[in-house]
């Protein structure tokens, strides 16, 4: 949700401009100030940033987004092996034209993955995700250098194969290169072409890391936990850290997610666990797009949908938090360093009387907050 000002908005933000009767309530009554959710010098996602919020330091912790995605589907990785994220991309000559296969279908994913997992078999196991996210894992690639596809869009993908050269990279190299060839003929891709699209024709493999160990939530905060989200990786982060993680129906991560069925579900889960996190994706994917008014609008729905829910059904006792895992703003379209504002809503809690917003965060009575901080705060503040 968080932003920089905007020109044409009258130098307002997509929080300023939003109307948000209900996130503003949490935070008038509660306390603001500014969180540090990502560190310099490690990647500007997701995954560090939700890590870092439920108090985990990516530093010891982080081996990369493949591990978190397999844990959050459940796949069962040995000791000695490496987990990595297979994109099935689109090359055109010697070039990277298209990092997400043009959206592929999952069903169609399922059919490529099968004929991968029959030519590769000794060099290890593809996965089937949901559409270009899939994964790979292998007893190969530990501490090897990989390329995120969606950085080389344009790019000769000769140039970015996994590195430095030695026998784990020529045979992990090997076989994305010849994904090529065998991509191209399947029945999947003579289709596509038949019906105009752009073919599916390479897997490639990067994010790797063996499987973290996680200290249980329970154990670090003294506090049972839920999570309720739709993305695989913060569902992963919360499967490693033994929470719930319960299946929400209708829960996409994108603008079509079921915010009632996530208000809902967090609400239950306050029956049977001491904190509930629940991780909205939708802002980021409108930061993403680089559109002010998809982001206005997604904050409206959550405000009316979600947040409204909540305040309605949550016991009287219940403390609310609004974070923001990472600002996506809408002029940069990526994510961003910058600190994101924050409210702790608690009974007893004399508020600051500011509506959420950039400015608030700043002006806020916490001040600057480390994200690793945050939960302690909200318990014992
Ligand atoms: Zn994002």
């Amino acid at each position: 949700m968080a932003d920089y000002p905007v020109e044409e908005a009258g130098g307002r933000t997509p929080l300023q401009t939003a109307e948000k009767p209900s996130i503003d309530d949490i935070a008038r009554r509660g306390r603001m100030g500014l969180l540090r959710t990502l560190r310099p010098g490690l990647p500007k996602g997701s995954d560090i940033a939700n890590l870092i919020i439920l108090g985990y330091d990516p530093v010891s912790c982080y081996t990369g987004r493949g591990p978190l995605e397999a844990a959050a589907r459940g796949i069962t990785v040995g000791g000695k092996e490496v987990v990595f994220r297979c994109n099935l991309i689109t090359v055109e000559g010697n070039r990277v034209v298209d990092y997400s296969g043009d959206h592929i279908e999952t069903r169609e994913a399922e059919l490529l993955i099968a004929e991968l997992n029959m030519r590769f078999s000794s060099v290890g196991r593809f996965y089937t995700g949901v559409s270009y996210r899939n994964l790979f894992v292998s007893e190969r690639g530990e501490g090897l250098r990989a390329t995120p596809p969606h950085d080389i869009v344009g790019e000769e993908y000769g140039k970015h194969l996994l590195k430095p050269d030695n026998e784990d990279s020529r045979m992990l190299n090997r076989m994305m290169l010849e994904s090529i060839r065998i991509l191209s003929k399947n029945t999947v891709n003579i289709r596509r072409l038949k019906a105009g699209k752009r073919p599916v024709n390479m897997a490639w493999i990067w994010g790797q890391g063996r499987m973290p160990k996680l200290e249980p939530f329970a154990l670090k905060h003294g506090l049972t936990g839920t999570v309720i989200a739709a993305v695989d990786l913060i569902k992963g982060v919360g499967r490693l850290a033994q929470m719930s993680v319960p299946e929400v129906p209708g829960a996409t991560g994108y603008y079509d997610t079921s915010y009632e069925n996530k208000a809902r579900y967090a609400i239950k889960a306050l029956e049977e666990s001491d904190f509930v996190y629940l991780h909205v994706e939708a802002p980021d994917e409108a930061g993403h797009e680089g559109s002010f008014e998809t982001k206005v609008k997604v904050i409206e729905e959550m405000d009316r949908r979600l947040f409204r829910r909540i305040l309605d059904n949550a016991a009287e006792d219940v403390s609310i938090s609004i974070l923001i895992d990472h600002p996506t703003p809408v002029s940069v379209r990526n994510h961003t360093l910058d600190p994101t504002p924050f409210a702790v809503m608690k009974p007893g809690l004399k508020g600051d009387g500011l509506p959420f917003d950039e400015d608030s965060g700043r002006r806020g009575s916490f001040g600057l907050v480390d994200g690793m901080e945050i939960v302690k705060l909200i318990k014992n503040i």
